[in-house]
């Protein structure tokens, strides 16, 4: 079983910086990669909710 014990830092997948291991704001550096991550994320996820929203336009 991999266990994440065996690693002492953990690394930000919004910047890739190295980081103590922190449960709050994991598997970010801080509390802002988090959102940086998440607006990425809505962002691709608006890009496709517009593409739905112009084939059955509903307004
Ligand atoms: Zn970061």
């Amino acid at each position: 079983m991999i266990t994440d014990t065996n690693k002492k830092k953990n690394r930000c997948i919004t910047c890739n910086k190295e980081f103590n291991k922190n449960d709050k704001t994991k598997p970010f550096c801080s509390k802002r990669c988090s959102y940086i991550d998440l607006n990425n994320w809505l962002e691709e996820k608006y890009l496709v909710i517009g593409d739905i929203e112009d084939y059955e336009k509903d307004n």
